[in-house]
């Protein structure tokens, strides 16, 4: 085989392989975009992805492009010259955001904690009772990068009690982690397919509050006529049946068959999937001598494994060898620090595909030169796996 052929497995943060099913929805017939039965399908998509937010509440706009799309789309509806908005950073997609939020011209708070730890929602409450003129309370529920979560159910309450919409992050998180937009008061929250829902990379998955439109349409900068036009779809699509532009036919049956079964199989059980084999998936790091990269336990992300390597192995001369020695993709750290990341989301989120990347990484230790348990750490991963459902 040569080097560009697939990796027999592809076990990233995403985007990863998706089920046979929703391969072949993303196969099937190209229709109009105004064929009846294309907008059936648009709107069936729109219920289900609702349903996985579990809202009624949130209007459901499905973009056509990747989540970053949508992630920008809510900086502009929200944000403008001196707003002030806070944004709360524990690694690469909150600080990213930030960025987008300095550009819009926005006043800018941040509270910024270390990319191993988590945010605490006793510093927002006590943040926002200082600066009570905070329009805007951004987020990223999964931090990818870090393989850490942040407990947005908290800060949802806090951040409506003090009069602030909320902007989520939560990309890598919805379908895999537990989420619940119209109970944890969230307003404005951005997924993507291509993570825990199982689908194909290329749309954004958008909801937005009642709360959330009330301060888009009393925001002047907020675009119209633009590609990252939240209002345009609200008017256009949701108000006269017109799309603002054609959608992505293809990436819409891909989206639909993915959250179709993810419904199907039930978000409760979608959730202790993911948190089934990431448990043991950091079992089996730690009993390889190895250390997760979150500082704790309770803040690791059920989507992803992120692990420290050690010095001097890089977590790119890692990855490569995890690929071209054992036909494994696994993701390096995205700046996050130096760390290789085990992807169990969607359809990866399955016992065996794990042990095959925790043997895969633990092999490639050892050929590397480091010293580590590999019979322990298979071992302790299959231990976990084997107790009873918690
Ligand atoms: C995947 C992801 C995104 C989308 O970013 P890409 O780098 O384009 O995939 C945004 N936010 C988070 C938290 C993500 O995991």
């Amino acid at each position: 085989m040569s080097a560009i052929d697939p990796a027999d497995l592809t076990l990233c943060a995403g985007p990863n392989d998706v089920s046979a099913e929703v391969r072949a929805a993303l196969g099937s017939p190209i229709l109009y975009h105004y064929d009846p039965a294309f907008l059936a399908r648009f709107t069936a998509a729109e219920r289900a992805i609702g349903a996985i937010y579990r809202t009624t509440r949130h209007e459901i706009i499905l973009m056509q492009g990747e989540a970053v799309l949508g992630l920008e789309a809510a900086a502009r509806a929200l944000a403008g010259p001196g707003v002030p908005c806070l944004n709360l950073v524990s690694g690469v997609f909150g600080k990213g955001f930030g960025y987008w939020l300095s550009a819009i011209g926005a006043e800018l708070h941040e509270i910024e904690v270390p990319y191993d730890e988590a945010i605490d929602p006793a510093v927002v409450d006590a943040y926002l009772d200082a600066h009570p003129e905070i329009r805007v309370v951004s987020m990223v529920h999964s931090e990818t990068p870090s393989g850490t979560i942040n407990p947005i159910r908290e800060i949802g309450p806090i951040a409506r009690r003090h009069g602030a919409v909320t902007i989520v992050d939560c990309v890598s998180s919805l379908g895999g982690i537990e989420l619940d937009a119209e109970g944890w008061e969230l307003d404005l929250l951005v997924a993507g397919p291509q993570k825990c829902i199982g689908g194909p990379p290329g749309m954004s998955l958008v909801a937005v509050s009642p709360e959330a439109w009330a301060a888009i349409e009393a925001n002047p900068h907020a675009p119209t006529g633009s590609f990252l036009s939240l209002l345009d779809w609200k008017r256009q699509w949701h108000g006269q049946g017109r799309f603002p532009f054609t959608p992505s036919v293809s990436d819409l049956h891909g989206v639909l068959a993915a959250a179709e079964a993810l419904l199907a199989e039930g978000l409760p059980a979608a959730h202790e999937r993911h948190r089934r084999v990431a448990a043991a998936c950091r079992a089996g790091v730690t009993a390889m001598g190895l250390r997760p990269w979150p500082a704790r336990a309770t803040i690791a992300a059920d989507c992803v494994t992120a692990i420290r390597v050690p010095d001097p192995i890089t977590d790119i001369a890692l990855r490569d060898r995890v690929r071209s020695t054992y036909s494994v993709q696994l993701s390096a750290g995205q700046g996050a620090g130096n760390i290789i990341r085990i992807g169990h989301m969607g359809a990866t989120a399955r016992p065996m595909l794990m042990i095959a990347a925790l043997a895969a990484v633990g092999r490639s230790l050892i050929d590397l030169g480091a010293d580590v348990d590999l019979g322990s750490g298979i071992e302790a991963a299959m231990a976990s796996l084997a107790e009873p459902a918690g």
